[in-house]
């Protein structure tokens, strides 16, 4: 971590670049075994590896009828046996059929499945089959989701509803994870006071400690509060100083270089310190560095800033140390649905909503305001330099790519 001032204003992938370095060279080595009802939102820590193969015998993927094509003469064949889900089936009699049902296994000798609505059932019990019959159709094969041996998910994958179901599958109860991070949460200024208490003159309440330990939790980490911290040099000392076990330190307030930027001092002193000037807005000044070993990410104060910062930069920093590979949102081009004149110095990420396909803008975009991100559905980003017309292309990230 290099310290000191950028010249000019460092671009938002120069910036991720510097951030995603630093994270792979502290990677979160250690592991847990958790059962998978506590899996949820880990990342996994070892391959996934199928213990056997899935399907683990030939089944019907239809309610009908099982019969041996490769045998079949073309006439209509009597009924040997039934076979629901979860029996076991008697090799099936020459010159017959099976009645079956999804998901049951399909009895030895038997190739084929015709579905029940293609047959018709004639009056001594017989079954015709109506429509042309093809080798193997309407059977899932042994195996034809994976084979035992085969890796499934790689290490390093964030653990959902998907991967659990599909750990499910294969019987597995367990899993190996990345211990979680452990992140404090510092909110830094005189003016904060937490909701519950009563707003003194000059005071606002702190939505950036909710803001972020609720965004924290949902990427698996550990939040520690570090409450708020008093812009004295003192108090910042002694509260970084408190955080000596935790994988990293995020502050937000106080980084621009302003007189109470307390946080920079403590960091010049007693560890490292980078203040990056960032070509993204809202956003702009960031603080990167350590206190006594101790990573500190110091995001912008203003709420809307807040947010960018740590979804576009934070966040995928937090992923990497976890090991996970795909830390960036997803983006989608659509067409703006309104007309940007003004080119910018900076990387603009507007709170944007969908509107018949185009995407529209809320009316206030000071970084200071939650209230326009809570009606946008994404963020829409114009390039440092660039003007729009409407109609014309630009990446949407939908929120929901970064709130998770
Ligand atoms: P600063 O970066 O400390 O100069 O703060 C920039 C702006 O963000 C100021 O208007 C602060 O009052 C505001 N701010 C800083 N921290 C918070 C917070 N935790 N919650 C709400 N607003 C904040
Ligand atoms: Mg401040």
């Amino acid at each position: 971590m290099s310290g000191g001032e950028q010249p000019g204003l460092l671009p938002v992938e120069a910036a991720l670049q510097r951030l995603l370095a630093l994270a792979e060279a502290m990677p979160v080595a250690d592991n847990e075994r958790v059962a998978l009802a506590d899996a949820d939102g880990r990342v996994l820590a070892e391959p996934l590896i199928a213990g056997l193969d899935l399907p683990p015998w030939a089944n019907s993927a239809m309610d009908g009828y099982a019969l041996c094509l490769a045998d079949w003469t073309g006439e209509p064949l009597r009924v040997s046996q039934r076979i629901q889900a979860g029996n076991a089936p008697q090799p099936l009699q020459p010159g017959s059929c099976a009645r079956i049902f999804t998901g049951a296994p399909l009895p030895a000798g038997a190739d084929t499945v015709e579905m029940q609505e293609n047959v018709v059932v004639e009056a001594d019990g017989r079954v015709r089959f109506s429509e042309p019959l093809r080798l193997a159709q309407n059977v899932r094969a042994q195996g034809q989701e994976t084979r035992l041996g085969e890796h499934l998910l790689p290490a390093g994958t964030r653990l959902g509803p998907i991967e659990l179901g599909l750990a499910a599958s294969l019987g597995i109860v367990e899993l190996s994870v990345r211990r979680r991070l452990r992140v404090a949460v510092l909110s830094t200024g005189d003016e904060l006071v937490e909701p519950g208490l009563p707003l003194g003159a000059g005071q606002i309440y702190n939505s950036n400690r909710r803001l972020l330990m609720a965004w924290l939790q949902r990427l698996g980490c550990a939040v520690v509060d570090g409450g708020i911290l008093a812009d004295d040099l003192e108090s910042t000392r002694a509260a970084l100083a408190a955080l000596s076990d935790v994988d990293l330190i995020l502050s937000t307030g106080g980084v621009s270089v302003g007189e109470a930027d307390f946080l920079g001092v403590a960091l010049r002193e007693e560890g490292q310190l980078a203040l990056w000037k960032l070509a993204i807005k809202p956003g702009k000044p960031l603080t990167c560095g350590q206190f006594r070993g101790v990573p500190v990410i110091g995001l912008p104060g203003n709420p809307g800033s807040t947010l960018v910062t740590f979804g576009l930069l934070a966040r995928p920093y937090l992923l990497r140390r976890m090991g996970v590979q795909r830390v960036e949102p997803l983006g989608f081009a659509l067409p703006a649905g309104f007309t940007w004149s003004k080119p910018g110095k900076r990387r603009e990420y507007l709170r944007a909503r969908l509107q018949n396909g185009r995407v529209v803008l809320h009316p206030n975009q000071s970084s200071g305001v939650l209230r326009s991100a809570a009606w946008a559905e994404g963020l829409a980003e114009v390039l440092e330099g660039t003007t729009l017309a409407e109609g014309d292309s630009l990446r949407f990230i939908p929120l929901s790519e970064i709130l998770g």
